[in-house]
């Protein structure tokens, strides 16, 4: 099981070193891959991944995807990305050779079924693959209807009509999955996990808009389970889908930070109060790394990884860029002093992948996170000349950092880059 992190920018993106929200979620038996958001370039991203043989994951390999909530930074790259992987129309039967139809499931708040359906049909954009959208609806949202065109227009393509109630030639009707009285929306989908089936719910979260948190559990005991936030300044209404079992992964957005003077060599960042931080960002709906740190520590969270994060904090672009570095480790230090459980919270980056394991080790302070080789490509991997981010330090010249060795003593799991980058 790994989450890989394809874009980690706050709506202020893209930027330079980040895309828009975007993450990957490779659990599956089939090796098929589940999507949480989708921003714009996300199909891109996958081209650009940092790799020596083989990318850690290819588009092809979507089946589903989780869309959080209707803003443009979490959403603009579906349709691109439908188009990259729905299979084009076919001039002749599909030859055997070629891969069979498929269809690509969407789910997400009230209003996506559509966007995707006008989009699709604006941009007069043909496949002969399929898609579907699931809407997860509160009990005041209405229904997007899925009406077939009119016989009289069968002759002609629907490409064309703006009625919203007619679906795209690709589109199959999805589903109108109502909450329970309890306002979350359980068992959504499931699939067929290495070792055991995967279930899926979904419940509100709070932003200034309707937003959804999901979360990922494997039923057969040992459990792992990944919570997986949209936008928030208050995640608490999804505690009860958090807990029981606590989760192995928490990914919780840091829009925004206060940042120490130490950490900030230009002087430009820590000029803010730590008040003036917080209460901008909840003013915009987000959160800071206190936050996502004191709601892991909440619902017992084995691990935090924080995306989201604002232009402002750009990724270092290689392991000598040490300004964007200690940036980076006074944010993830704020979230891991709130969290309290002696672990490091990561400050996620483009490409950055975390695996979660199969039998977690117990949890005491400096064991095992689950942080196994995080974020981590083979050495030869910088001889694409491509300026790579933290997770392509030099394992060895980490390890010889005199700074390093009592780390690397204490807290075995963590010799990842997480840990190298935190002790520049
Ligand atoms: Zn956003
Ligand atoms: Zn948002």
């Amino acid at each position: 099981m790994a989450v890989t992190f394809l874009g980690t920018s706050s709506g202020g993106g893209p930027s330079e070193s980040r895309n828009c929200s975007s993450l990957v979620c490779d659990m599956l038996a089939d090796q098929s891959l589940w999507m949480v958001d989708c921003a714009e370039g996300t199909a891109r991203q996958f081209s650009l991944q940092p790799h020596y043989n083989r990318p850690h994951v290819r588009i092809n390999k979507i089946s589903k995807i989780f869309i959080t909530h209707m803003h443009a930074d979490h959403i603009m790259g579906i349709v691109p990305l439908l188009r990259n992987i729905l299979f084009p129309p076919l001039s002749a039967p599909r030859a055997s050779h070629q891969s069979p139809p498929k269809t690509i499931e969407i789910y997400g708040p009230a209003g996506l079924r559509l966007f995707v359906r006008q989009v699709m049909k604006m941009t007069l954009t043909r496949t002969s693959d399929t898609y579907v959208v699931h809407e997860l609806l509160t009990t005041e949202d209405s229904i997007t209807p899925c009406d077939l065109p009119p016989a009289s227009d069968k002759a002609l393509s629907n490409m064309h009509t703006l009625q919203s109630n007619i679906l795209h030639p690709s589109e199959i009707a999805g589903l109108d999955i109502r909450a329970s009285p309890d306002g979350f929306w359980r068992a959504i989908t499931q699939g067929k996990g290495v070792k055991s089936p995967i279930i899926v719910d979904a419940g509100a979260i709070l932003h200034r808009d309707p937003c959804i948190g999901y979360t990922f559990t494997e039923v057969k005991h040992p459990s792992r389970k990944l919570v997986i936030l949209g936008d928030t300044y208050d995640p608490s209404p999804l505690i009860p889908l958090c807990v029981n079992p606590s989760p192995s992964l928490l990914v919780h957005e840091a829009t925004d930070s206060c940042i120490s003077r130490h950490a900030d060599s230009m002087g430009k960042l820590s000029r803010r109060s730590a008040k003036e931080v917080h209460d901008k960002a909840l003013g915009k709906g987000h959160s800071i790394p206190e936050m996502a740190g004191e709601f892991a520590k909440l619902i017992g969270a084995r691990d935090l990884v924080l995306n989201h994060i604002g232009g402002r904090f750009p990724a270092p672009r290689n392991p000598q860029d040490y300004d964007r570095l200690k940036i980076m480790q006074d944010i993830e230090q704020r979230a891991s002093v709130a969290w309290g459980s002696g672990k490091n919270a990561t400050a996620a980056w483009d490409f950055f992948r975390v695996y979660i394991p199969y039998h977690p080790r117990q949890d005491t302070a400096n064991s095992g996170s689950g942080f196994e080789n995080v974020g981590r490509a083979p050495s030869h991997d910088d001889e694409t000349g491509r300026p790579q981010p933290p997770s392509s330090h030099n394992p060895s010249t980490d390890a010889n950092r005199p700074d390093k060795r009592q780390s690397r003593q204490t807290d075995v799991s963590h010799s990842n880059t997480n840990q190298k980058r935190r002790k520049r």
